[in-house]
């Protein structure tokens, strides 16, 4: 039994009817009646933490609202030791273009470790298994009496996978019945069918819902980040593929010509080993100016990106980057890395600038930061482009779509 105020504050948000404001009556209606035609099936998806990083992320409403369409829709978590994660990351920075070898003692221990899991896993009810990312990728070589498709799902920039790596990771690839990329030019020559997926953002969670400007100014004032000076803003993970060093360089530059605080960030995924390290580096450098914060909190990822003059994403590799979206859809002026997934959100000067340098970023920030009434109108086009391509919504359906294909 619920009291009436958590019924109010988190039931019902992840019904599709909460989106018809958005994305009006007749879209509601098409999804719903795609929803209709696969409502029998069973779905268990498979990633390797609850928490940190884009794929929980969207697991959790995309989760929640296939359920409340009437897909049982189950999550599963692949647990792991520090050394399996240690390995797992790295098969993350190869997959994304690092030259690293992944040793013969580095596969044992991946391997081990996913036999473990599937040894606890039972998904004979299943009508459909989802497996999410490189870590629990192997399990599918434990259920070769599956009857149900396994479907694995790749959230990273795959544009120049290292090929070693890769040949080791199609064996257990095209086992699948299918993989599933972010974006067209992720696909790979394999032997099974590929389809795009492009992740999207709940426009109903802590992170995205409407603040009122108190709300956002009691928050920054929470967490002793000034409002004197214009503030620029970069809130990602610490992963030297977000480029943060890069960032204050930027910032630096920028500073010299436009007065402003630097606020980077970052909450740590439980299965990536590197941030801790990174988050090290970053306190090293930082000065006057520029504030380092490392938590876990929705509300002031919210109160920022609403509060930024300029929010940066100045990725060299990046999936899709959730973190433009819930920028873009605050209707914040956004710099981003023109790599993977940022290139298919902001269109250059239209909706949010592209750079390829700490330069050009720092240019970028300079003249946003002299002219209000351009960040104005980047962020209202950025707005429009996520209620358009990016929410939540659009994913569900992508998935309906999917998992119709798939119908027994
Ligand atoms: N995130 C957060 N707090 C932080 C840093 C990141 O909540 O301090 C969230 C961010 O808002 C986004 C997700 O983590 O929803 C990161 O997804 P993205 O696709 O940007 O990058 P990934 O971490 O998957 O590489």
């Amino acid at each position: 039994t619920l009291t009436s105020a958590v019924q109010r504050s988190t039931l019902g948000l992840h019904t599709l009817e909460q989106y018809e404001p958005l994305i009006g009556a007749a879209t509601v209606e098409r999804i719903a009646a795609k929803a209709d035609r696969v409502r029998t099936m069973r779905v268990a998806h498979i990633s390797s933490t609850f928490y940190g990083g884009g794929v929980t992320e969207l697991l959790t409403p995309l989760t929640l609202m296939m359920n409340a369409t009437g897909i049982e829709t189950d999550w599963h978590l692949i647990q792991g030791t520090p050394g399996f994660f240690g390995c797992t990351k790295k098969l993350h920075n190869t997959l994304q273009g690092t030259s690293l070898e992944f040793s013969d003692a580095e596969k044992t221990i991946y391997e081990e470790v996913v036999f473990e899991n599937a040894t606890r896993l039972h998904l004979d009810e299943c009508d459909a298994v989802i497996v999410h990312d490189p870590q629990p990728l192997p399990l599918i070589t434990h259920f070769s009496d599956r009857e149900m498709p396994w479907l694995w799902q790749c959230h990273v920039d795959l544009s120049s996978p290292h090929a070693s790596v890769w040949t080791y990771l199609s064996q257990f690839i095209e086992q699948y019945n299918a993989t599933i990329f972010s974006l067209p030019e992720y696909g790979q020559d394999l032997q099974v069918g590929q389809h795009f997926v492009t992740p999207a953002i709940d426009p109903f969670s802590a992170k995205n819902r409407e603040m009122s400007d108190r709300e956002r100014r009691e928050f920054l004032g929470n967490y002793k980040i000034p409002t004197d000076r214009p503030l620029v803003t970069q809130i990602s993970r610490f992963d030297r593929w977000k480029d943060p060093m890069g960032v204050i360089e930027a910032f630096r530059k920028a500073r010299e010509q436009v007065d402003c605080t630097l606020v980077l960030v970052g909450n740590n995924a439980s299965d990536d080993p590197e941030g801790g390290q990174i988050l090290e580096t970053i306190e090293s450098v930082a000065d006057e100016g520029i504030i380092v914060l490392s938590v876990d909190d929705p509300t002031l990822v919210n109160a920022l990106q609403r509060s930024a003059a300029v929010v940066l994403q100045k990725s060299i590799r990046e999936g899709f980057g959730l973190t433009v979206a819930e920028a873009m859809w605050k209707g914040a002026a956004v710099i981003g890395g023109d790599v993977g997934g940022i290139r298919h959100q902001i269109k250059d000067g239209w909706n949010g600038f592209l750079v390829s340098t700490p330069d050009q970023a720092a240019a970028r920030i300079v003249e946003l930061l002299k002219n209000p009434n351009l960040r104005e109108e980047l962020g209202a086009r950025a707005k429009e482009s996520v209620r358009q391509n990016f929410l939540m919504s659009r994913l569900l359906e992508d998935w309906l779509d999917l998992l119709s294909k798939y119908e027994r």
